[in-house]
């Protein structure tokens, strides 16, 4: 669903209450009776209100809805998406709209800008747009839960994003800088780089390698599991470092260490220039991304989760820069023994006390399941060997090849990729 903000600078302030009316009304509400709207939007009755929701009818909003009672008023996703970007734009979080960057079964990613005109991106959740295959074999479910799930659980998606990326954050790991969150949205510092799916090759292999298995396993010391580890959610940052006398490549970054490596993996570029100029030595910086699925190191599934992540990586990196890393591992048990160590915080903990409730984690963690949301490295998984296919140069434009995801979940796919079975009735995280 595409963010359209063509509307906004002709809302009426009595529009926008009217439009607050309505997301009030839908807590209690499937459907909004009309005359909760105006008396929730306190505005006197009459024509007013009435124009009021017809204008925000007329740019869908509100979507009008006859039920067999009543009649009433549904808030749409573009309506929710309105009100959130007015909150940011009220904080200043958000000045203008820009580019969409990325389309995700369960979001949209656009540039926007700051009103200093420093850009960021704006994460839109949106959990209910889910196949129709799934949508059908839960509707049970979602019909049993309360009115507006979508819109709810997407709020939730939000929370959690931007509630572990601030923990991440504030204990310096290269993850975005959260600068808000409204609903379903959130709003954190632009990357300028690339999803590590779109980048076909890397001067050293064996650095970033173990500077990823580096990460999942400084993550675990926090007592976290990403969930989702895998090239599409890690993002390569090339910095340029200081010039380098040509003979310094550092091509021997530790194999699969497992020991937490430098933080930078510091490579000098292939040039495939034949003059004699100095070589450039630039950095990749590996950036995460993506939080939705983090789970504790005590999650029933933590090991499933842990595993998955690591194996991620490797296939990735068998498949895509033929590197095969001589050690095994590494291996949960290995990443349980360091929790907590080094004066590493249980951010785990840290994040369900700081409003991102066990019982909200427990809300969202059932309802991906439900609709069969397992993250993009389920996919990836379930593409096959299509090395070749999607490779592009470090220029390319980001395509959104995320998209992909709805081919493989409609051929069951991603089903394969489930976790077990055995814990699922008391899921904690
Ligand atoms: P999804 O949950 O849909 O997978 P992601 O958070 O992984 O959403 O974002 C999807 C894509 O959008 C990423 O693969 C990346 O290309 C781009 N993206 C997301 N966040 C940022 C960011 N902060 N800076 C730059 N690009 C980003
Ligand atoms: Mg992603």
């Amino acid at each position: 669903m595409k963010l359209d903000t063509r509307a906004i600078r002709y809302l009426t302030a009595e529009d926008w209450r009217v439009l607050v009316a309505v997301e009030m009304g839908s807590k209690n509400h499937e459907v909004v009776p009309t005359p909760l709207i105006a008396q929730i939007s306190g505005l006197r009755g009459g024509s007013g209100v009435h124009k009021s929701i017809s204008n925000l009818a007329k740019v869908n909003l509100i979507g009008k809805v006859k039920n067999a009672k009543y009649d009433g008023y549904r808030l749409t996703y573009g309506g929710l998406d309105y009100l959130a970007l007015n909150t940011h734009r009220k904080s200043s979080a958000i000045y203008s709209v820009g580019n969409q960057i990325g389309v995700g079964k369960e979001s949209d990613i656009y540039v926007v800008a700051s009103n200093s005109g420093v850009q960021r991106v704006l994460k839109i959740h949106r959990l209910g747009r889910i196949s129709f295959r799934s949508v059908k074999a839960n509707r049970d479910y979602l019909r049993n839960r309360s009115s507006g799930s979508w819109m709810y659980m997407s709020r939730l998606a939000a929370l959690k994003e931007y509630a572990f990326m601030k923990a991440l954050k504030d204990n310096d790991f290269p993850v975005p800088e959260p600068v808000a969150q409204s609903r379903h949205t959130v709003v954190m510092s632009l990357i300028d780089a690339f999803p590590l799916r779109q980048i076909s090759e890397v001067p050293d292999p064996a650095g970033l390698y173990a500077e990823l298995l580096a990460m999942i396993m400084r993550l675990a010391r926090y007592g976290l599991i990403h969930g989702d580890f895998n090239e599409f959610n890690i993002l390569v940052k090339e910095e340029a470092a200081t010039e380098a006398p040509a003979d310094t490549s550092a091509t021997s970054q530790a194999d699969a260490g497992t020991a937490d490596a430098s933080k930078e993996s510091s490579i000098s570029a292939e040039e495939t220039s034949t003059t004699d100029a100095p070589q450039r030595q630039i950095n990749l910086v590996p950036i995460l991304i993506d939080f939705p699925q983090m789970v504790s190191i005590d999650h029933p599934n933590a090991a499933y989760y842990f595993d998955r992540d690591v194996a991620c990586v490797k296939r990735f990196f068998e498949r895509r820069f033929h590197f095969t890393s001589d050690e095994p591992g590494p291996f949960f048990s290995d990443a349980i023994k360091d929790v907590g160590k080094d004066g590493a915080r249980r951010l785990d903990v840290e994040v369900e006390a700081s409003g991102f409730s066990r019982k909200m984690a427990k809300e969202l963690e059932s309802y991906m399941k439900e609709v069969g949301i397992d993250g993009d490295g389920a996919v990836a998984d379930g593409e096959g060997s299509d090395d070749e296919e999607e490779q592009v140069s470090h220029d390319a434009i980001n395509d959104g090849s995320d998209r992909t995801e709805d081919d493989a979940r409609e051929d069951g796919t991603i089903d394969a990729q489930k976790p077990p079975s055995a814990a699922d009735d008391d899921l904690v995280s």
